[in-house]
């Protein structure tokens, strides 16, 4: 079929109980990982969502309870003019097409979906500023099945974990829904994202501190680029010998 690239070939047994590996011990070292967004109702976790876009977490969580009090629901979103939501939103970034797209989204929730967020994907990427990635995490906040939203820190947290190789967010995706079981793939998204913002960060990842460190082939970075750290002892050989090796 037009513009539908072939599924990525099954990983090897080996590979798979790496990523499961990887997983476990980031979940025993980050046991607080979840969203990082603050909201009450499925309308402000869309909201909330829409806003993070190329923004920070906490900065959406710093504008958004002036935001949610002055509209507090589906309805008052959806009367609302764009420019009403300037003043409020503009530490976002990209404020205007934001303003645009969260009312336009509310108009179709209040006008097709009863006020209520929509639980598919299908009908969660119609709306107005809802990609592939906003409606993944929409949806696992919800409770609506497994999925594995690939934002910045998935995408290259999995590259230099050798999980994937490409770029495009859509491809990463589906090669750790072919490396892990569909009943961690939540999980490992909030993993991966709490990871590549605490340990293995765009600039200068931590791997001295890092727990999953003895299994990382450490693709496309430089030793030097590494972060400094107290606890980072020198490799032993052991560690070195028990990494996988780099491409
Ligand atoms: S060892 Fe380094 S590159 Fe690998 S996951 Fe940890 S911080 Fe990232």
């Amino acid at each position: 079929m037009a513009g539908r690239s072939r599924p990525p070939r099954a990983p090897p047994p080996a590979e798979r109980t790496r990523a499961l590996a990887v997983l476990d011990l980031l979940g025993r070292a980050l046991p607080e990982a979840r969203i990082a967004l603050d909201f009450r109702d499925d309308v402000q976790l869309l909201v909330s969502v829409i806003l993070s876009a190329q923004c920070t977490d906490v900065r959406v969580n710093q504008a958004t309870p002036a935001l949610f009090r002055r509209f507090p629901d589906a309805a008052a979103f959806a009367r609302a003019r764009p420019e009403a939501l300037w003043p409020l939103i503009r530490s976002c970034g990209l404020y205007r097409n934001k303003a645009r797209n969260i009312v336009a989204a509310l108009q179709a929730v209040a006008a097709e979906h009863g006020g209520r967020v929509p639980r598919t994907r299908e009908a969660l990427e119609a709306l107005p500023g809802v990609g592939r990635k906003s409606a993944g995490v929409v949806l696992i906040q919800l409770g609506e099945g497994q999925h594995f939203p690939v934002d910045t820190h998935v995408g290259r947290v999995s590259r230099r974990l050798g999980f994937a190789r490409e770029l495009d967010p859509s491809r990463v995706e589906r090669r750790l829904m072919a490396l892990l079981p569909p009943e961690r793939w939540n999980q490992g998204h909030q993993l991966l994202v709490w990871h590549g913002r605490r340990t293995c960060t765009a600039r200068a990842p931590a791997c001295g501190r890092c727990p999953v460190e003895e299994l990382c082939p450490r693709r496309g970075v430089r030793r030097d680029a590494t972060a400094p750290t107290r606890a980072a002892a020198p490799s032993s050989p052991t560690r070195r010998a028990r990494r996988p090796s780099r491409p």
